[in-house]
Formats: structure tokens, C-alpha cells, sequence
């Protein structure tokens, strides 16, 4: 079986935060959901003709709010997945889902159309820390959400939180995990806020947004890895946590470079050795426009790849895994690594490096040392 994972984008939000820069527009028309779902079902038919040896085995639909959308429209675009491809019994079906966006109803009829897993976007506990993301939502609507679609039968749930936001101090961001962690979720993402320029934030610019500074930041990134650690949440990817055997299997075939195709405008896919990339433009999306980049990575650069994406995990670079890909040793992978293991920022483990909690915080700037895209 040739494993494969699809990701559907659904570009719409009941309106923009102020941190955004997903694509994706507010309070869409029905005429341009129509158009839009007609063209995904189109792409998914004709991708579909090229992938006849492939089981899909996962397929995530993000957004935008995926759960703005009626159910009955999700469910038809799970359907039409599974008409066009051959899905697996087994396969994880995600759909990202806003706080207030749902209703117990919904999520039964989701659950009955194959979705088994939901990723709820919370980013915070606290009132004030919301209205400064401009996010619409509240700690109550979070909680009726999620309490809903328990009660509908989604026996894995995923929460968002963010760090780093405006307002926010070290206790109230463990405020907001201690109560995420009440409700005993099976996954948890937990990313740092970046200000975007083009947003609302990077119009109005860093310094006029109260951000916690750089250092208590770093503590509070350090904080949540130990606290949900002792929660049962166990890291394993920079920015994700989970108990044992909920990993997200389908981000993990973006870190273990596995192969996806995505639909819809800024996504991305990684297939028979082609990397292609829409445009982030509905408009240009309803208007058929084909993908605005289109690589086929030597060896080389795919080497580099995949020891940056593999790095994103707390397992770090498989060595064996490597030489199986590519022929070849990562030994000089391996020993450009190593040499951040004395600053405490790479550790050695029994399959190769990995970075420590403190290696994750600066991994972009020592990947950026160690690895050479121009190759
Ligand atoms: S809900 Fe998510 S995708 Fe929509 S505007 Fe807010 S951050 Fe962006």
C-alpha cells in the first residue's frame, strides 16, 4: 500500500483575527461556497485518477473554520474523498473546528459521516487575552464546544493555545493549560504567537502590542513542556503534545516527509517527488488557476529536508530511517548537529540527534547553520 494524506482547506471565518494570516476570508457569500466546494470536489476527482496504487490514510480539513460550513457540506466533501480515492477504514479524519461554530447535532452527523478527530482553536483561556487577538469567542463557548462534541461521540479532541500574546503573563497562560487540562484532551498544540506583516498586528507593530518579552516567553514555552508532561501530555513535536497514541498521523507525514496532496488556495502537496504550491488567492482558486510553484527537489536538497523536518520531532533524526531513504549516511548531518550537544541545545539518542527544550526555542536559527537548501 502507497500511503497518502489529503488536506482539504476550507477558506472561510465568521471574521479575521488580528493575528491572521491564514488565508481566508471573513463571512463569505453562499454563491462563493458553492463555486469553491464545486472546485475541491473537481480537484479531488481529477488528483484522484493519478493516485489509483494509493490508500489514504488520513485527511485533515483546515482552514479558515472548517465547521462553518453546514455539516451536511463537510460530510459531503468526506464523501466525495471517498468516492474519489480509496480511504482507509482506519484513516484519521480531522476537521478544525472555531469555539461556537458547532452544535451537538452537528457533530453527531460528523461523527456518522467517518470524521473521528477534532481540533478546537481555544488560543486562550482569558477574556481580555481573546478580545486582544480579536478572536470572537469565549472560555464558556470553548467549553460548550467541546463538551458537545465529547457528548457527540469525538473520543479525540485537540485543543490550540497560543504563547507570547498580548496581556499575557507566565500565570495566565498556565491558567489557560490547567483548565485546558481539565477536560482531559487527547492532543494539544501549543504555538507561539509571530506578528505577521500585512495583519491588523503587523500594521500596528510589536512594540505598541504589549507583548511579554523574549525571556518570559522562553519560560513560558519551558513551563508548558513540563507542565503537560506531568499532565500526560507528552511532546512530541515542537509545538505539539499528546497521551500515547494520539499523535496527529497527519502532521506526522508532513515531519516524517511522507506524501500528501493538498486542495484549495495556499495548499500545499508533496507527491511522486513533485512539490507543487497554490497560490494563497480565492478568487485566483474559483478562477482555475494551477499551482503557482511546481519543484522537483534533487537529492541533495531532499536530504537537507528531511533532517529538518525529522528535527521538528522530540525523536529528532532516525539514522536508520536516513540511510534506508537515501542510500547513504547522515553522518554529516549527525556531527554538524552534535556540535550544539556542549551548549546543551542537541542531545544523542540511541537512533541520532534530537534537540533538547532549549534546542526547540533556537532550532530555526542552528538548522539555518547546519543544513544548505541552495545545495
Ligand atoms: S479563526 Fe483561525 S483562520 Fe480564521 S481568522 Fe482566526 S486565526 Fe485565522
Amino acid at each position: 500500500m502507497r500511503p497518502l494524506g489529503l488536506y482539504l482547506h476550507i477558506p472561510f471565518c465568521r471574521s479575521k483575527c488580528l493575528y491572521c494570516d491564514f488565508c481566508s476570508v471573513p463571512r463569505p457569500e453562499a454563491g462563493v461556497v458553492d463555486a469553491y466546494l464545486a472546485r475541491l470536489e473537481a480537484d479531488l476527482r481529477a488528483a484522484a485518477r493519478l493516485c489509483g496504487d494509493c490508500t489514504v490514510d488520513s485527511v485533515y480539513f483546515g482552514g479558515g473554520t472548517p465547521t462553518l460550513l453546514p455539516p451536511g457540506r463537510l460530510a459531503g466533501l468526506l464523501s466525495a474523498v471517498a468516492s474519489a480515492f480509496r480511504l482507509s477504514p482506519q484513516a484519521e479524519v480531522t476537521a478544525e473546528c472555531n469555539p461556537a461554530t458547532g452544535s451537538r447535532e452537528a457533530f453527531a452527523l460528523l461523527r456518522r459521516a467517518g470524521f473521528n478527530r477534532l481540533s478546537i482553536g481555544l488560543q486562550s483561556a482569558d477574556a481580555a487575552e481573546l478580545r486582544a487577538l480579536g478572536r470572537l469567542h469565549t472560555w464558556p463557548d470553548f467549553l460548550r464546544t467541546w463538551e458537545q462534541a465529547r457528548a457527540a461521540g469525538f473520543d479525540n479532541l485537540s485543543a490550540d493555545v497560543m504563547f507570547g500574546i498580548p496581556h499575557q503573563t507566565g500565570q495566565s497562560f498556565a491558567r489557560t493549560l490547567e483548565q485546558v487540562c481539565a477536560l482531559r484532551p487527547q492532543h494539544l498544540s501549543c504555538y507561539a504567537l509571530t506578528v505577521e506583516p500585512g495583519t491588523p498586528y503587523g500594521r500596528r507593530g510589536e512594540a505598541a502590542l504589549d507583548l511579554p518579552d523574549e525571556e518570559r516567553v522562553r519560560q513560558m514555552y519551558l513551563d508548558a513542556i513540563a507542565y503537560l508532561g506531568a499532565q500526560g501530555l507528552a511532546q512530541y513535536e515542537i509545538s505539539n503534545f499528546a497521551r500515547p497514541g494520539y499523535e496527529c498521523r497527519h502532521n506526522l507525514k508532513y515531519w516524517n516527509a511522507e506524501e500528501y496532496l493538498g486542495f484549495g488556495p495556499a495548499a500545499h502537496s508533496d507527491f511522486g517527488g513533485v512539490r507543487t504550491a497554490n497560490a494563497a488567492d480565492l478568487p485566483a482558486y474559483l478562477a482555475g488557476s494551477l499551482p503557482a510553484a511546481r519543484e522537483t527537489p534533487g537529492r541533495e536538497e531532499r536530504m537537507n529536508e528531511y533532517v529538518m523536518l525529522r528535527m521538528r520531532l522530540c525523536a529528532g533524526l532516525d539514522t536508520r530511517a536516513f540511510a534506508a531513504r537515501f542510500g547513504t549516511g547522515a553522518g554529516r548531518f549527525c556531527a554538524a548537529l552534535e556540535r550544539y550537544a556542549a551548549g546543551g541545545f542537541v542531545r544523542r539518542t540511541a537512533s541520532g540527534p534530537a534537540f533538547t527544550p532549549e534546542g526547540m526555542l533556537v532550532s530555526n536559527t542552528i538548522l539555518s547553520e547546519v543544513l544548505d537548501f541552495n545545495a
